[in-house]
């Protein structure tokens, strides 16, 4: 649906960068390195952080930038994915290494034993209308977390735009109809969506900042636990 180059924002700083060029920015933003010097100023312990870029395997202008602690499980790495933007319905999930379903990966795994040798991981969420996300290591440091949860965010992708399907405006709805049994995108504008003919599926959805819009009864709301 979108077709520009995605760009998204740095947490710490707030800049706005091309997707490309964000994992870079965070290896050198001055907020976040402040941010790490705060944390190593506390009493704590230093373990292995990881810098995790995951990305939705079809739709990647949908992707983050987390970072997360070495001895945290997967299950806590599940957990924020449904949260922030998977969950519909408590379908099953499941982590896997070598791509989807090719060589399970427990949930109760921590990091450290999963990205030994850095790798991607590929978290499946409903096994029916399937949700398949990236993750990939794209670097690990040593020393102190600058949260006490298991995950930090560090950038995500703005909304994508969105263009409504009858005047090419900036949309807010989505059809599921149009979707559907049309195969149109079925995105709408404030205007346009008012007097939409379609309702097989009901009203169309708000859009939220999510690669699992328009699957399954997912609704949002798409934004991060923490
Ligand atoms: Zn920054
Ligand atoms: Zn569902
Ligand atoms: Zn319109
Ligand atoms: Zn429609």
């Amino acid at each position: 649906m979108a077709r520009k180059q995605s760009k998204g924002s740095c947490v710490y700083c707030g800049k706005e960068l091309a997707k490309a060029g964000m994992t870079k920015h965070l290896v050198t933003c001055s907020k976040r390195q402040e941010a790490i010097a705060t944390a190593e100023s506390k009493k704590g312990s230093s373990e292995a952080i990881y810098h995790l870029r995951v990305q939705d395997a079809y739709r990647n202008e949908f992707w983050l930038d987390l970072e997360m602690r070495g001895s945290k499980m997967l299950l806590d790495l599940d957990d924020y994915l449904r949260a922030i933007w998977l969950e519909c319905c408590g379908h099953m999930s499941q982590f896997s290494l070598g791509g989807a379903f090719a060589r399970e990966v427990g949930k109760r795994r921590k990091l450290n034993d999963v990205f030994q040798h850095s790798g991607e991981l590929t978290h499946i969420y409903d096994f029916g209308t399937s949700s398949e996300t990236v993750v990939k290591c794209v670097g690990v440091r040593e020393g102190y977390a600058t949260t006490k949860k298991p995950i930090a965010l560090m950038a995500r992708n703005n909304m994508p735009d969105y263009r409504c399907i009858v005047c090419d405006q900036p949309a807010t709805h989505l059809c599921m109809e149009c979707l559907y049994e049309d195969q149109a995108e079925g995105t709408l504008c404030d205007q346009h969506v008012k007097n939409h003919p379609h309702d097989n599926y009901g009203d169309p959805l708000p859009l939220v900042n999510s690669p699992r819009m328009g699957m399954c009864g997912y609704d949002g709301p798409a934004e991060a636990p923490y």
